[in-house]
């Protein structure tokens, strides 16, 4: 099945796993469509059941600028005239696609930018197309429809401009991606933080949801979701550990950990090594700033007690 009924209006359209994601349609006098990544059949599919069709689309939210959540939120607005809305730091870049990679690290000159657009234009294409957002949210704001009341949450970390978006009335959250996969927490940019990233997983877990909703699992509906976000929390401390094994082992540098990747141990290619890069640089960082690692001339070594 591809997509879920959740009661009150609320339904999920089947992404899975990146390069797509699971996306929310909640149908109350208007028609919301939350984080666009999913096939584009499958949305059409669970329109249909609706009654309705893609042009019956009111608005479009992003929950952040990741191309694997934003795919079709152009073409939906060329299809329906819909109105797309995102918050202030997601805006900018959603309106201005250099700005975009620029703030995912893909500067002009960076390595391995040339391959992640050709990437994301293989598996994502239409994310890079221009657009523009035409409301623009802060923390807490609420997108009133007939039954359901939306409202924004804000969850950096990810990358600083993440969000999960709450359906009030039913309590329900759609996490985006505080997803509760396997592989874990993901903060594969230079601005992405550990630090807040585990602050968001947390506050997300001080509140109270009838439903999890995630961003990318298959079956997106998150069970006991305050012990599942404990076992998300336990990634940190696992690659915390890979990297000191590495730097044991005798690695000095970032470079040299990367020789036996962590995050993505059966690589696919220089952009997920690009990210792999980024996310063990937040953790060396990381263990420098706890004393578990030090540098000095450029290498890094275990700290000495
Ligand atoms: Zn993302």
């Amino acid at each position: 099945m591809s997509y879920v009924g959740l009661g009150h209006g609320v339904h999920v359209v089947i992404g899975g796993a990146f390069p797509k994601c699971n996306t929310l349609v909640v149908v109350s006098g208007d028609v919301v469509v939350i984080d666009p990544g999913c096939p584009i059949e499958s949305l059409r599919a669970l329109l249909k059941t609706l009654n309705l069709e893609l042009r019956d689309i009111d608005t479009v939210v992003l929950s952040h600028i990741h191309p694997d959540h934003i795919t079709h939120a152009v073409r939906l607005n060329r299809v329906s005239g819909c109105r797309i809305a995102a918050n202030e730091v997601t805006a900018p870049l959603f309106d201005d696609k250099e700005k975009m990679k620029e703030f995912l690290g893909f500067t002009p000159g960076q390595s391995v930018r040339h391959l992640w657009e050709q990437l994301v234009n293989d598996q994502m294409y239409g994310a890079l197309d221009e657009g523009r957002v035409d409301e623009v949210l802060h923390n807490g704001d609420k997108i009133a429809l007939d039954d359901i009341t939306l409202r924004t949450f804000y969850t950096k970390g990810h990358l600083p401009d993440h969000m999960c978006l709450e359906i009030m009335e039913p309590a329900y959250l759609f996490a985006a991606d505080i997803d509760c996969t396997d592989f874990g927490p993901f903060y594969g940019h230079p601005n992405s933080s550990i630090v807040q990233l585990k602050d968001s997983i947390k506050s997300v877990k001080e509140r109270s949801y009838n439903q999890y909703i995630s961003g990318h699992l298959r079956n997106p509906l998150v069970q006991d979701y305050r012990q599942a976000l404990d076992r998300y929390l336990q990634h940190f401390d696992r690659r915390d550990e890979l990297v000191m094994k590495a730097v044991a082992a005798g690695a000095k540098s970032v470079n040299e950990i990367l020789e036996h990747p962590i995050i993505y141990p059966s690589l696919a290619g220089p952009v997920m090594l690009q990210f792999e890069r980024w996310m063990i640089e937040h953790h060396v960082e990381s263990l420098i700033r706890q004393g578990k690692l030090v540098e000095s001339n450029g290498h890094i070594f275990l700290a000495t007690s």
